[in-house]
């Protein structure tokens, strides 16, 4: 059973098709990585995971569920964006918290979750601080915070790194290769950058115009792409 299951999927908006016909398999603790040129589908296709913009048409499952038609917080989703999408007015605790809360979760569960992503991630010193006086590096490890405290079974990132400068993008990366390592989560993880493609990746889906043209190992893709597109997005050798 698949960890993560796409079916077929469309999405229009109004007339435009945006996805079109998408179907995926991960397995539980793959890290998939998505990539494709600017305006391919890749954001509209983790939203509609996520349950932030409805399908036209076709199935999401998740372990064996569909969960086409539930709402983002009936899924066991968590999601981080390029933008971080921090509250403001909240310190890096209540930013972490926030989303058990919702959920309920006890307080003294709520407690132990933020100390134990905090000391993950190295940010136990910036608990109290809010997000306008943490650097662009500190900010999103807050964000990824806020996802691993939620412990979900399925983590969607949406180019989270790219806001970031060559060195701290270089620092991130090796840091969520080791959280997937120690954790074995399963990752959906947009990119367009092919070192990240090709560090992270147990699995790569190239996507073009609102469709996968292939999905591989990092070996298959680069040494075996299907096309010629392929091959120049991957850089791989003609
Ligand atoms: P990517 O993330 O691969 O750069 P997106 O999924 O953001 O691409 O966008 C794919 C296409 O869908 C683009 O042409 C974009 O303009 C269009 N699109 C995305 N969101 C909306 C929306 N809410 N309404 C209308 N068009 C949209
Ligand atoms: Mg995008």
């Amino acid at each position: 059973m698949s960890a993560l299951e796409i079916q077929h999927v469309c999405k229009d908006f109004g007339s435009t098709q945006v996805l079109k016909d998408v179907s995926l398999a991960i397995d539980s603790g793959e890290f998939l990585i998505l990539v494709g040129p600017s305006g391919c589908g890749k954001s509209t296709l983790m939203n509609a995971i996520a349950g932030l913009e409805p399908v036209t048409s076709g199935e999401i499952h998740i372990g064996g569920e569909e969960i086409t038609w539930r709402t983002p917080a009936e899924r066991d989703i968590a999601m981080v964006f390029q933008s971080y999408a921090l509250y403001p007015s909240m310190t890096v605790r209540q930013n972490i918290a926030f989303g058990l809360e919702m959920r309920k979760v006890p307080k003294a569960e709520r407690e132990a979750a933020v100390e134990r992503v905090a000391d993950l991630l190295q940010i136990s010193n910036l608990l109290e601080r809010k997000p306008s006086q943490l650097s662009g590096g500190q900010r999103q490890r807050v964000a990824m915070g806020r996802a691993l405290a939620r412990e979900p079974q399925i983590y969607l990132f949406d180019e989270p790194l790219s806001n970031l400068d060559a060195k701290l993008r270089v620092e991130m990366r090796t840091e969520i290769k080791k959280l997937h390592q120690r954790l074995g989560t399963t990752i959906v993880y947009v990119t367009h950058d092919q070192i990240e493609a090709m560090t992270l990746a147990d699995c790569i889906a190239v996507m073009r115009d609102g469709r996968i043209l292939q999905l591989g190992s990092p070996d298959e893709i680069y040494n075996d792409p299907v096309d010629i597109f392929v091959a120049g997005f991957m850089g791989s050798p003609s």
